[in-house]
């Protein structure tokens, strides 16, 4: 082996310190962002199986039988002081060599402080400590001195991901079911990890979404350099594969500032460096001072130990009141689970692999995966904006004018802007939000040579009104084109947005309910339409595979390597659909005796896909909406989603330069009151109910 090259691969500068950026908040987030990337986490929620409570020496003291889907079961304990109140309470994770029954004293410690979690739970705390499963030795003979942890850690690593990542996933089941446990105070939780067990609280810290959470960590600070040095083996189970390239042990610690922290380390310590040890205690200083607070670091005179005392009286200070709120509640959360973003990854080095990088099988799948949801034929393009043009460019729009909502996205109107049209504009009703038919009736009366119409499902609602509206239509042999962006998987009794027109156009654009990064798609019951699409989305060509060109067509094609996104997207849509259904439904339930706001109610045979949760501030309340989401946001980490929409379209700049309207249009009124009026409440997937109390709490506060 060519142990000379070690410490220069070790020798890397790490691209990202959030003590050194400018904004610790910023720094922070990558490196979160980061995290979660490697960690590769699989989240499970662990189950209780079967348990047995007794007293043992004045100790509440409960023996669990965990499972979890990635790791089976394994065993846990909990141990409560005897006075039966919801208190505070601390996930403790030993070392690698610290046995579950040691830790919680069943059997005689082999070091006075190894088992935290009986004393710190005679110093008060509920704990919770479970086994790792990886402390156990190997005949050393047949595995050549590779113990447990060794072993799964190359297995880990073989299989793209780590034992830390699984570990961490472990522990963040455990801390969940701690906090949820009777005997828990769920806004009182901390952690506590010696050694390995550290480096495990350390990334749970990082990536649990408490951000307050207080953290005790022994006998884990230094370089990863100067770790690895010292151990040599031993440490793959400590640290993320990769991690070296963007940061190192003490940014990760950094990045919790300004959560509560103690640091403890020995100079006995023969695991660690005590220079480098001290050094590392700076850049995490550092790191806090930027965020304006203070980390608690203890040198000691100590071994590879924990000093229980000094960890109780940090816990006894910062449990004594709840931690300040969870993470905030973004407007917005893309996520992807690693299995899918390993299914992403495989699907874009097939592509790669194979040299066809656009209009290959991806797109097909990615067509065929969507037929179900709009119920007609599908042609994959670009985006949402190339989807409306083409299918104006298929009717043939130019010179005449094209009928849009007054209350839409500007891309509805500039695609037939850009196909050759004249916009009018047309009111909204304020049931399903969609055109309202009396509007469009004299629309259609004031302008004979109307060559479209373009009704948008807003927020995921197709209004029960687009029955009148597509019979309107339908008498004067006008073509309706679906704006369906907000819709993919929306329903009108039981039938598919995309399958009520001529012609549905969806957007997979990021915000959107399914995504590809970007894309598009149209439906349509002709197959001659979609070979018109076909056409027209590569450069107009004549016939497919020609050469020739005999029509103004445009790059309008998807990628393989987006439509591999949107792939694994598709086949998840349909528990991505329920999931947004639940989240709305219990928003309802919640939002039922706030008086200070109304939830839009969805008409009963529109099956929304809640692309927006739409409700209402009461218009006399004493808030403007502008001031409600800086409140929200500031004083309670909730941000809302974006308005559907808060501007008109008429009073953009681009189109109130183009003076095409006229008094006759309206004063669109219904839609001006919407736009002024409607809120949107933060909703994905991914959102837990935890976050959903935390919403409604912060509305509560804010709307009297
Ligand atoms: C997003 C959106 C579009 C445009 O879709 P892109 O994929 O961004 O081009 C069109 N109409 C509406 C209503 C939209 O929300």
């Amino acid at each position: 082996m060519q142990l000379h090259h070690v410490r220069r691969l070790l020798a890397a500068e790490p691209a990202l310190r959030p003590g050194k950026s400018t904004e610790h908040a910023a720094g922070a987030r990558r490196v979160r962002a980061l995290v979660e990337r490697l960690a590769r986490v699989e989240r499970a929620p662990l189950d209780t199986t079967g348990s047995t409570t007794s007293l043992r020496d004045g100790l509440h003291h409960e023996r669990l039988l965990l499972t979890s889907p990635v790791r089976g079961s394994f065993h846990g304990t909990l141990l409560a002081p005897p006075d039966a109140a919801p208190g505070p309470a601390v996930l403790v994770l030993g070392g690698k060599n610290a046995r579950l029954d040691q830790l919680t004293g069943d059997v005689p410690p082999d070091h006075p402080d190894r088992n935290v979690a009986e004393q710190l739970a005679r110093a008060g705390f509920v704990t919770l400590s479970f086994d790792h499963g990886i402390g156990g030795s190997l005949d050393a003979g047949r595995r050549a001195g590779r113990d447990e942890g060794t072993l799964l850690a190359h297995a880990f690593t073989l299989t793209g991901r780590s034992l830390l990542g699984a570990l961490t996933g472990d522990a963040l089941g455990a801390l969940d079911l701690l906090a949820a446990h009777p005997l828990v105070d769920p806004e009182r939780v901390g952690l506590f990890g010696h050694s390995l067990g550290a480096a495990v609280a350390l990334h749970t810290a990082l990536l649990c979404g408490r951000r307050g959470i207080p953290l005790c960590a022994a006998s884990h600070l230094g370089s990863y350099q100067a770790l690895f040095e010292r151990l040599l083996t031993g440490h793959e189970g400590a640290v993320l594969p990769g991690i070296l390239e963007y940061a190192d042990l003490p940014d990760l610690y950094g990045t919790l500032a300004p959560a509560p922290l103690q640091l403890q380390y020995g100079t006995a310590d023969a695991y660690l460096e005590p220079a480098d040890a001290r050094a590392a205690a700076e850049t995490v200083r550092d790191a806090y001072a930027s965020a304006g607070a203070d980390p608690e670091i203890h040198e000691l005179a100590m071994g590879h130990g924990t000093h229980v005392g000094h960890a109780a009286d940090f816990f006894a200070r910062t449990l004594a009141a709840p931690a300040a709120p969870g993470g905030d509640v973004p407007a917005q959360r893309i996520h992807f689970e690693v299995a899918e973003r390993r299914a992403v990854l495989d699907r874009v080095d097939a592509a790669l692999a194979s040299g066809i990088l656009t209009q290959g099988p991806q797109v097909a799948r990615f067509e065929e995966l969507a037929r179900p949801w709009t119920g007609t034929g599908t042609a994959a393009v670009a985006s949402g904006s190339a989807a409306l043009e083409i299918a104006l460019r298929i009717i043939g729009v130019t010179g005449r004018t094209v009928l849009v909502p007054v209350n839409t996205f500007f891309a509805t109107a500039a695609a037939a802007v850009r196909a050759g049209a004249a916009v009018r504009f047309v009111d909204i009703e304020l049931d399903g939000l969609g055109m309202a038919p009396r509007s469009l009736a004299a629309a259609l009366d004031r302008h004979p040579d109307t060559a479209a119409v373009l009704p948008v499902h807003i927020g995921g609602i197709v209004s029960p009104a687009l029955d009148p509206v597509l019979a309107l239509c339908r008498e004067r042999d006008v073509p309706v084109v679906e704006d369906a962006a907000h819709a993919f998987g929306a329903t009108l009794a039981g039938r598919p947005a995309g399958g009520f027109g001529r012609f549905g156009a969806f957007s997979f654009f990021p915000t959107k309910v399914a995504v590809s990064g970007e894309g598009g798609l149209l439906s349509a019951g002709s197959a001659d339409d979609l070979e018109q699409v076909r056409r027209w989305r590569d450069h107009g060509k004549s016939a497919q595979g020609s050469t020739l060109h005999d029509r103004p067509g445009g790059n309008w094609r998807l990628s393989e390597l987006h439509a591999a996104v949107g792939t694994v997207d598709l086949e998840r849509f349909a528990a991505t659909l329920a999931a947004r259904r639940t989240l709305a439904a219990r928003y309802d339930a919640l939002l039922a005796d706030v008086p200070g706001l109304r939830p839009h109610a969805v008409p009963a045979t529109a099956g929304s896909n809640y692309y927006k949760y739409l409700a209402y501030p009461d218009p006399d309340g004493p808030l403007d909406r502008a001031l409600l989401k800086k409140r929200l946001r500031e004083r309670h980490g909730v941000s809302l989603a974006g308005e559907v929409y808060d501007q008109l379209l008429c009073d953009h700049p681009f189109f109130a330069a183009r003076r095409e309207q006229d008094a006759a249009d309206g004063a669109f009124e219904r839609a001006r009151w919407f736009a002024r009026h409607h809120v949107a409440l933060p909703l994905y997937p991914s959102l837990t109910e935890a976050e959903q109390i935390r919403v409604v709490a912060a509305l509560r506060s804010e709307l009297p």
